[in-house]
């Protein structure tokens, strides 16, 4: 059922804490930890607690819950001093854009030049 935790979900484990990660922050409603492959100096996945697939089903499901995502992604360049030279949010949707990963994340992108259009 939409927003209920699945046990095959890496991202529910890592908000459950059964698989570790570094933590930046976190609210009642979702969690902020470093990418373990960073693509820049800040690259920090920004997750819905709740288990959505993806970033067009969380809208959908949630609307709220998407406003609490981004809201974080603008406290993590913050909490990073990245919000003052600019940072990218991206949300890969499907497989074609390079989602691996089937629980709806935000990536936090900073702290380098960044070009358009992405690869
Ligand atoms: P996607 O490719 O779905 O847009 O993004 C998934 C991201 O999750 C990738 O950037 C990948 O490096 C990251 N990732 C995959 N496994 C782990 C993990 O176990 N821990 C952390 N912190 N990040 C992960």
């Amino acid at each position: 059922m939409a927003g209920e935790p699945q046990a095959d979900c890496l991202f529910c484990k890592i908000v459950s804490g059964e698989v570790p990660a570094d933590v930046v922050r976190e609210t009642e409603t979702t969690v902020a930890f470093r990418d373990i492959n960073p693509q820049a100096p800040t690259h920090v996945l920004v997750i819905p607690k709740a288990h959505h697939a993806d970033a067009g089903s969380l809208a959908e499901a949630d609307p709220r819950l998407v406003a609490d995502v981004l809201r974080e992604a603008r406290e993590v360049a913050a909490h990073d001093k990245v919000d003052s030279t600019g940072y990218r949010i991206v949300f890969n949707t499907g497989s074609g854009a390079g989602q691996t990963v089937w629980h709806a994340h935000a990536h936090v992108l900073g702290g380098r030049g960044l070009n358009w259009p992405p690869g």
